[in-house]
C-alpha cells in the first residue's frame, strides 16, 4: 500500500482561489434563511443576528448520517432550528448555488461526524465563515478540503468574485495545517508526506515542566517518520506534528464512509496498517428498527441505515479487524458502546487513543489522551498509524471539598458547563485536566462521566491523572496484577510547575443536583432554582448511554429504585422509564446484583447495550414536540433524542423523577423527599 502511495502524483492547489456562487447566511430569523433559499441574496452586516451554536446534529441530523456518499449533498442544515422553525428543506442548499455558509459562534459543536462538512461540500459549499469554530469540525473541514475562516471581511470579496490568496485560510495556523490547506485535504497531504515532498520537523522545544497531557503527547510524537522513531523530550502549546496512536476505533456511523475513502483512494485490495490496534463497533443503530417512524421506513431510510452495518462488517472481516458487533439470536442490541468497551477493556494509562466520536475522551478517566477525530483522520490513520495535532493549552479544573450525597459527576459537569469561561467557548480545543480532592474521591466510572463530557466543554480531551483508584480499576477490569497496574500508572502526573492557560475552581460542597434545560447542556441550573414554579412533567426517563450506562450509574439507579420498592412504589402510568447499559459486562453486573429483577419490579424497561435513544435511534426517543424527557445522557441539543423537550440530570435525579412523574431531586432514606422543581 505504502509503495503505491509513494508513486502517486500529488500537487498543491493554485495559490489563489475564487469562489463562484452565492453566500448563505444561517441567520437567527427563519424567514431570512427561507428567502435566501428561494433566491434572494442577503448582504451580511455586522449587526445581523446569525445562529450561534450550530451543532453537527443540526447540520446533518442523525438519520441523515445513514448516508455515507455524495447523496449527503441533498441534506445540509435539515436540522437547523431558527427560533422554533426548521427553514431548510431537502435539496434546497444544493439548488441555491451557494458556495459559502456563514454563522455565528461555536459552529460545528457536538458530534464529530464528518458527514456534516461532507454534506456541505457535496452541496457545493467551499467556504465556511463563522465567529469561532469547534476543533473537530474545523479539522474535518480542512481534512476534506473545505476552507474555513473567522474573517468576515472575506464575504465582500467573495461577493465581488475576487481572487483570494489561499494563504488567507491558513493564516495563523501551523505548518501542517497550512500544508493540508495547500494540498486540498489530509489525504493528499499525507501522500506528499510519504513521498518526502513535505517534511515535518519535530518540535525544538527544550525540556520544560509539562502537564500530563503534554507529557503523553511528547512520548508519542513522531520524531522521524523515515525510521519510525517516536518521542521527543518536550512539547509546548502550539507545537504541531503527528503523534503515534495506540488504539484507533470507529463505529458504524463512520466506518463505511472511511472504508469508501480508503477503497477509492488507497485501493480496494489495500490492507490497513496494523489491524490489531484497530477496533470497530456496531453500537449506534442496533435499535433503529424500533425507533424509526413509519414515514421514514417507507421512505427507505431503514434499508439505507442497515447498509451501514453490512458495510462495516464486510470491511472488518476483510481487514482482520476486531468488531464488537450486533447481538444476534433475535435480540436487538450490541456487544458494547464503543466508549464503554474501550474504557473497560482496552485503554491504558499514558496511551494515545483516537476514535471516530466526540466522546472519545471518556477513556481519559484512566489517564490517557483520547480524542475524537473525523472520518478522514480515521481513514488516514489506517494508513499511517498516526494523527496530526497541534499541542493545545491545558485548562485545569479543580473540584475541591465533599459533595452532597445526591450530587454526582454529572452535576460537576453541568456546573462546569455553565461557567462563563466554558460558555464563552474559551475552552474549545483545550486539554482539560480534572483534579482536586472531590475528583480524586470519584470512582473511575464517575471520572469517565467528566472526561466524556469534555466533548460538551468543547475541549480537545479531558483526563484524570492515574492514582490508586485507577490501579484498582485496572486490576478489577483487566485482571492484571497490582504490580502490573501500578507500573502502567507510574510517573503519569503533571509537573508541579506545569503551565495552565486557565484554572477553574469549584467547591463540591456547594454543587446541587443540576438540571440542564432543553437545547444545550450549558443550560444548567440547580433543580431547586428551576423557573416557573410549576412541576416539570416527565413523560420519558432515559437512563443509559456511554455516559450514564456504566456500573456505577446502574448502582445509582438501583439505589433509588430499591427504596421505591421498599415503599411499594412503581413508575406511574404515563411515564416510560428505560434503563440501557453500556456493555454486556455492565449487563452481567446488573444480573449479579439482582438489578434486572429490581428494574422489572418498578416497571422500568431494561434494554440491551446500544446508543439507542441517545442518538435518536432506540426506545426512549420522544415522538412529539410536547413530550418531556429527563435523561442522564451527555447532550440535549435540539432533535438529539426526538422532537420533544430533553432535560439532563444526574442518574439519581433521573430515577427519582421517573418514579415521581415530574422532575425532582432524590433524597436518600426510607421515605424520599420528592422536591418539585420551582
Ligand atoms: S451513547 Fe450517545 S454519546 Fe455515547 S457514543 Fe453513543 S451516541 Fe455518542
Amino acid at each position: 500500500m505504502l509503495d503505491a502511495l509513494r508513486s502517486r502524483p500529488v500537487h498543491t492547489l493554485p495559490d489563489r482561489v475564487r469562489f463562484a456562487g452565492r453566500v448563505l447566511l444561517l441567520a437567527d430569523d427563519p424567514e431570512l434563511v427561507r428567502r435566501q433559499l428561494e433566491g434572494q441574496d442577503v448582504e451580511w452586516t455586522p449587526g445581523l443576528p446569525l445562529r450561534d451554536d450550530i451543532s453537527t446534529d443540526e447540520i446533518t441530523p442523525a438519520y441523515i448520517c445513514y448516508y455515507y456518499d455524495e447523496t449527503l449533498g441533498e441534506f445540509p442544515y435539515l436540522g437547523l432550528k431558527c427560533r422554533d422553525q426548521f427553514p431548510v428543506t431537502r435539496g434546497a442548499v444544493q439548488r441555491g448555488g451557494f458556495v459559502a455558509s456563514v454563522s455565528g459562534k461555536r459552529r460545528g459543536k457536538g458530534s464529530s461526524r464528518e458527514q456534516s462538512p461532507y454534506a456541505e461540500l457535496c452541496a457545493g459549499i467551499r467556504l465556511v465563515v463563522a465567529e469561532n469554530v469547534e476543533r473537530i469540525y474545523r479539522e474535518n473541514c480542512q481534512n476534506l478540503g473545505l476552507l474555513v475562516t473567522t474573517d468576515f471581511s472575506i464575504l465582500e470579496r467573495v461577493r465581488r468574485g475576487e481572487e483570494i490568496p489561499l494563504a488567507a485560510f491558513s493564516r495563523g495556523e501551523g505548518e501542517i495545517t497550512r500544508g493540508i490547506v495547500e494540498y486540498g485535504g489530509l489525504f493528499n497531504y499525507n501522500v506528499a508526506r510519504l513521498q518526502g515532498k513535505v517534511t515535518v520537523r519535530p518540535p525544538a522545544t527544550a525540556a520544560r515542566p509539562m502537564t500530563l497531557g503534554e507529557k503523553i503527547l511528547a512520548r508519542h510524537w513522531v520524531a522521524d517518520p523515515a525510521t519510525g522513531r517516536v518521542g521527543v523530550p518536550a512539547v509546548r502549546p502550539g507545537d504541531e506534528g503527528f503523534v503515534r496512536t495506540d488504539i484507533r476505533f470507529s463505529h458504524e456511523y463512520v466506518t463505511p464512509m472511511a472504508a469508501i475513502f480508503f477503497e477509492q483512494l488507497v485501493g480496494p485490495d489495500a490492507k490497513v496498517n496494523d489491524p490489531g490496534s484497530v477496533l470497530m463497533f456496531r453500537d449506534h443503530l442496533t435499535f433503529l428498527p424500533d425507533a424509526m417512524t413509519p414515514e421514514r421506513v417507507k421512505a427507505g431510510l431503514l434499508d439505507v441505515a442497515l447498509e451501514l452495518e453490512k458495510k462495516q462488517r464486510a470491511f472488518a472481516e476483510r481487514q482482520g479487524i476486531k468488531l464488537y458487533g450486533e447481538l444476534r439470536l433475535g435480540a436487538h442490541g450490541s456487544e458494547a458502546i464503543c466508549h464503554s468497551k474501550i474504557l473497560e477493556a482496552h485503554a491504558e494509562p499514558g496511551q494515545v487513543i483516537i476514535g471516530s466520536d466526540s466522546h472519545t475522551p471518556h477513556a481519559g478517566a484512566v489517564g490517557c489522551v483520547a480524542f475524537g477525530v473525523g472520518t478522514t483522520a480515521i481513514f488516514n490513520s489506517w494508513i499511517t498509524k498516526d494523527v496530526r495535532l497541534t499541542v493545545p493549552e491545558t485548562v485545569k479544573v479543580v473540584v475541591r471539598g465533599r459533595k452532597p450525597h445526591n450530587v454526582t459527576a454529572k452535576d460537576f459537569m453541568l456546573e462546569i458547563l455553565r461557567h462563563p469561561y466554558v460558555k464563552s467557548g474559551a475552552a474549545i480545543g483545550k486539554l482539560v485536566e480534572y483534579c482536586g480532592d472531590a475528583v480524586a474521591a470519584l470512582s473511575v466510572d464517575e471520572r469517565a462521566t467528566m472526561t466524556n463530557m469534555t466533548a460538551e466543554v468543547g475541549g480537545f480531551t479531558g483526563y484524570v491523572a492515574p492514582d490508586a483508584r485507577t490501579v484498582e480499576y485496572l486490576m478489577a477490569y483487566r485482571g492484571v496484577t497490582r504490580a502490573r497496574a501500578e507500573a502502567l500508572c507510574a510517573e503519569l502526573a503533571s509537573d508541579a510547575a506545569a503551565e495552565y492557560c486557565q484554572v477553574l475552581e469549584f467547591d463540591a460542597a456547594a454543587v446541587r443536583p443540576m438540571l440542564a434545560l432543553p437545547g444545550e447542556p450549558g443550560n444548567g441550573i440547580p433543580i431547586a432554582d428551576a423557573p416557573g414554579g410549576e412541576r416539570i412533567r416527565v413523560d420519558i426517563a432515559y437512563a443509559g448511554s456511554c455516559t450514564a450506562g456504566k456500573k456505577d450509574d446502574m448502582d445509582m439507579y438501583a439505589r433509588v429504585l430499591r427504596e421505591a420498592v421498599q415503599r411499594g412504589e412503581r413508575v406511574p402510568a404515563g411515564v416510560r422509564f428505560y434503563i440501557q447499559c453500556g456493555s454486556q459486562e455492565v449487563k452481567r453486573y446488573c444480573e449479579e446484583q439482582g438489578y434486572l429483577e429490581l428494574f422489572r419490579q418498578v416497571g422500568a424497561t431494561f434494554l440491551e447495550p446500544s446508543c439507542g435513544a441517545c442518538i435518536n435511534a432506540g426506545p426512549g426517543v420522544s415522538k412529539t414536540q410536547d413530550e418531556v424527557t429527563i435523561s442522564a445522557i451527555n447532550r440535549n441539543f435540539p432533535g438529539r433524542s426526538g422532537p420533544g423537550r430533553l432535560y439532563l440530570a444526574n442518574p439519581y435525579t433521573v430515577a427519582a423523577s421517573a418514579l415521581a412523574g415530574y422532575v425532582t431531586v432524590w433524597e436518600p432514606g426510607p421515605r424520599a423527599t420528592l422536591l418539585p422543581a420551582g
